[in-house]
């Protein structure tokens, strides 16, 4: 099997997701870049239960030089929100992998006027701020050139209006301990408010723990 590496990673995550409950059904996706062939990527493929899902399975996409994108192996053609993956590891040479999930927390966070979702425990920091994306139609490139902006040069993660959210990283463990803990931040912020208990931390905590993860000193 090609690729058998960056395939069997793609698995995994997906696997993991949809045993914690990060994925349901067909929806949700999560693509992972070749470390050698930096224009290969693995992605989950489009409309099909992952539970029994092999390897094999997860479709291979090459990031053409003109911007497209062209499925090169895999018996199912990739997820179709593909262009949204690409776009964010076009513009970010930092990401390698990729997550989208319509998790119910962040989902019913990016709701309403001001979805801000903010820290309330410690390593949530290092996945702050969290951007915002207006709705826009699922699969379009719009949607994608939204995502990747909404990350901007940092950004580990972003809430999508009615729709979900999108996370990435250096690698497939960063990118998926980004989904764990903006869900949880999200799902945290969402019932404190219903107790009417919110207490995010402070900013000025949140940016002293921040520089903290940076410098890779927290405990
Ligand atoms: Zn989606």
């Amino acid at each position: 099997m090609k690729y058998e590496n960056i395939r069997k990673q793609v698995l995994e995550a997906i696997l993991q997701a949809v045993d914690q409950g990060l994925i349901h059904g067909t929806s949700g996706n999560i693509a992972l870049r070749d470390s050698e062939n930096r224009n290969i990527v693995a992605i989950t493929p489009s409309g099909i239960s992952y539970a029994g899902m092999k390897a094999e399975d997860i479709a291979i996409v090459e990031m053409k030089e003109d911007g497209t994108n062209e499925w090169i192996d895999g018996p199912y053609k990739p997820s179709s929100e593909l262009p949204m993956h690409t776009a964010v590891m076009r513009a970010r040479q930092d990401v390698n992998a990729t997550v989208h999930t319509h998790s119910m927390f962040a989902t019913i966070m990016a709701m309403g006027e001001n979805p801000v979702i903010r820290p309330i425990t410690p390593p949530q920091c290092e996945f702050t701020p969290i951007g915002i994306v207006p709705f826009t139609m699922p699969g379009s490139n719009d949607v994608a050139k939204k995502v990747a902006d909404a990350l901007g040069e940092k950004g580990r993660a972003c809430l999508i209006k009615n729709h979900g959210m999108f996370s990435c990283g250096k690698d497939m463990k960063a990118a998926m301990h980004a989904t764990i803990y903006t869900e949880e931040m999200a799902q945290t912020t969402y019932y404190a408010k219903v107790l009417g208990t919110y207490e995010p931390m402070p900013e000025e905590a949140e940016r002293m723990m921040k520089a903290l993860i940076e410098a890779d000193q927290a405990v």
